[in-house]
């Protein structure tokens, strides 16, 4: 049997304010998420769980992974990233082992935030397990124990979970106490699209830049679109850089042929 996929582990390493746009996703999860976490005296006095997880949803690429590991960053929590479809073995037993290790595993690690990716991958529509709807039933049974932390303690263990078709996600995961509250994640507007290039350009060679241009004509891109933009005009700038054998900085037009280069993929969602 293989190992059970644990995902990437580590400190998270960034925060909210490495998050370019999205500002009422972060002033919601800064109230209903981070504040509560942090005055465990005025939760307790309004009597207010902690149970239940947080379910992201949105196209691609626009940053919910990104929102996942900046709230473990302000919480001071590791971080665990785990593609569902990893989970999923095709012999019946195994996907639940695997979870069991992965939420024992986390537990060991406190304060620890454990991030599923693709959580649609547990629907019953899309299952590939041997046996079918019934064999995935035990997996998201599995998951439900977990989340229920009913015979273990889950204090210090904050579980997320994304998905660009929550249309999928079996319906049983979304009832209250489970992934209740959901917050929606869209594409980055022109404002949002330069906050997003000035936080990928930050502390790079660069000469003066008009980034509400670029932002302007890029409409369409996610925030993965834009930083492979300003990876682009980064190692041309780099490449001419070798060339002449000194520093040459990032310039507008450096920019609008990568962004020319780049096609949006919002859209195709
Ligand atoms: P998927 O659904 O494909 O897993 P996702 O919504 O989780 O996508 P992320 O992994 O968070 O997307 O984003 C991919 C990369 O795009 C990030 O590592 C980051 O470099 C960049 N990015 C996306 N959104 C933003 C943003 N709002 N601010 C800064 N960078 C962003």
């Amino acid at each position: 049997v293989a190992e059970p996929a644990l995902g990437t582990m580590g400190a998270a390493g960034i925060t909210l304010a490495d998050i370019g746009g999205l500002a009422d996703v972060k002033k919601r999860l800064d109230m209903s998420f981070l504040t509560p976490l942090r005055n465990p005296e005025l939760r307790l006095r309004f009597g207010k769980s902690l149970r239940g997880g947080l379910l992201l949803w949105g196209p691609p690429g626009c940053g919910k992974t990104l929102i996942a590991r900046a709230l473990a960053g302000e919480l001071g929590a590791s971080f665990y990233e785990i593609g569902l479809s990893d989970v999923l073995d095709m012999w019946i037993g195994s996907s639940e082992r695997n979870l069991r290790d992965i939420f024992a595993t986390a537990r060991r690690n406190r304060p620890c935030l454990l991030f599923f990716d693709e959580i649609d991958a547990l629907g019953q529509k899309r299952s590939h397990l041997r046996g079918g709807g019934s064999a995935m039933r035990g997996v998201v049974n599995q998951m439900l124990a977990e989340l229920d932390g009913a015979t273990t303690d889950n204090e210090g263990l904050f579980v997320l979970a994304a998905s660009n078709h929550p249309w999928d996600v079996d319906s049983a995961l979304l009832r209250p106490g489970r992934f209740d509250r959901t917050v929606l994640v869209l594409p980055p507007d022109a404002e949002a699209r330069e906050a997003i290039l000035r936080l990928h350009l930050r502390g790079k060679p660069a000469e003066r830049l008009d980034l509400a241009r670029i932002a302007k004509v890029s409409d369409g891109m996610s925030g993965a679109d834009l930083a492979l933009v300003c990876e682009q005009a980064t190692e041309t700038a780099m490449e001419e850089s070798m060339a002449t054998g000194r520093v040459r900085p990032i310039t507008q037009r450096h920019l609008q042929d990568a962004v020319k280069s780049v096609s949006p993929s919002i859209g195709e969602w």
